[in-house]
């Protein structure tokens, strides 16, 4: 296989985008708690709400101190609201099971709550300098073109982890940066819509670029609509809950003027279920 690491490391000390869990000393907290944000989330929404829970929460066991309520109303409108309990969840078991520091090793890692492979591998390498191939969204594009030769990236598979092993330097600290160049460049240069091949670093390498930008399936599931749909029910409930917080709200006056009743039951149903609110003697609240 071509030497990708090289050209993409060299890349990345120039054009990486200056973002705040890329500094020194941001510390694997704040890169634990990025992650969660960053999940499904654009980095310029995620921005202003990482810098507002650090600096409530600037420590695991600050937030875990806190009532699971208050992760959720801080969380405010980011979208996906369980990823905030989850990370209180792991708050908590960071200061338990883990004296208040958050784990290093990938298998701990994945023993939290609301951590799967991605993120516990994020954290290993971008806070603690391990070398683990770290695969998102962005990488994988960047292999399926650049390795593969097909247009977009199939479903999240072990062979993507492979693909990246397979890229990355022996040197631990290289191998550090050529996994974020990867997903910069797949963020930025090699998009999904528009790749400017002009401006990437691997465009003499590209199997893609080479073969004549051949179509390939795409098997992308398209995002579902969600004005209307049972997520923008459950955002709207969730919304009236954080406003009225700590103060629980009448079942019934919880957007009492929703147009599909079956559907806003149903996202108080869901919210219950998830445990981001509880139900008593017809008052809804956060979870306290
Ligand atoms: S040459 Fe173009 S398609 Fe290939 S990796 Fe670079 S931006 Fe993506």
């Amino acid at each position: 296989m071509q030497d990708l690491a090289t050209p993409l490391a060299a890349w990345y000390a120039t054009a990486a985008r200056d973002l705040p869990w890329r500094r020194p000393g941001f510390g694997a907290w704040g890169t634990l708690v990025s992650e969660f944000m960053l999940q499904q989330t654009p980095v310029a929404r995620v921005i202003p709400h990482l810098q507002a829970w650090l600096s409530r929460w600037p420590a695991p066991a600050d937030l875990a101190a806190d009532a699971p309520a208050e992760a959720v109303r801080q969380w405010a409108n980011l979208g996906y609201p369980r990823r905030a309990l989850w990370l209180h969840r792991a708050a908590v078991e960071i200061r338990d099971r883990h004296d208040g520091v958050v784990p290093r090793d990938v298998e701990t890692l994945l023993s939290l709550t609301g951590i799967g492979d991605y993120t516990a591998r994020a954290v290993a390498v971008f806070a603690y300098g391990d070398r683990h191939p770290v695969v998102d969204t962005n990488t994988r594009r960047v292999l399926a073109r650049a390795v593969e030769g097909r247009a977009q990236s199939g479903p999240p598979s072990r062979r993507d982890l492979d693909a990246m092993e397979a890229l990355l330097p022996a040197d631990v600290a290289t191998s550090t940066v050529v996994n974020a160049a990867a997903m910069e460049l797949g963020a930025t240069v090699c998009t999904a819509r528009a790749p400017r091949c002009d401006a990437c670093p691997l465009a003499s390498a590209c199997a893609w670029r080479a073969a004549g930008y051949p179509v390939t399936e795409d098997r992308r599931r398209r995002q579902a609509r969600y004005e209307g749909s049972d997520r923008h029910a459950r955002g709207a409930v969730l919304r009236t809950l954080r406003d009225a917080a700590p103060r629980p709200v009448a079942l019934a006056e919880v957007i009492a003027q929703w147009p599909d009743p079956a559907q806003r039951d149903r996202a108080i149903d869901s919210l219950i279920a998830d445990g981001l609110a509880e139900a008593s003697e017809e008052l809804l609240r956060l979870p306290r």
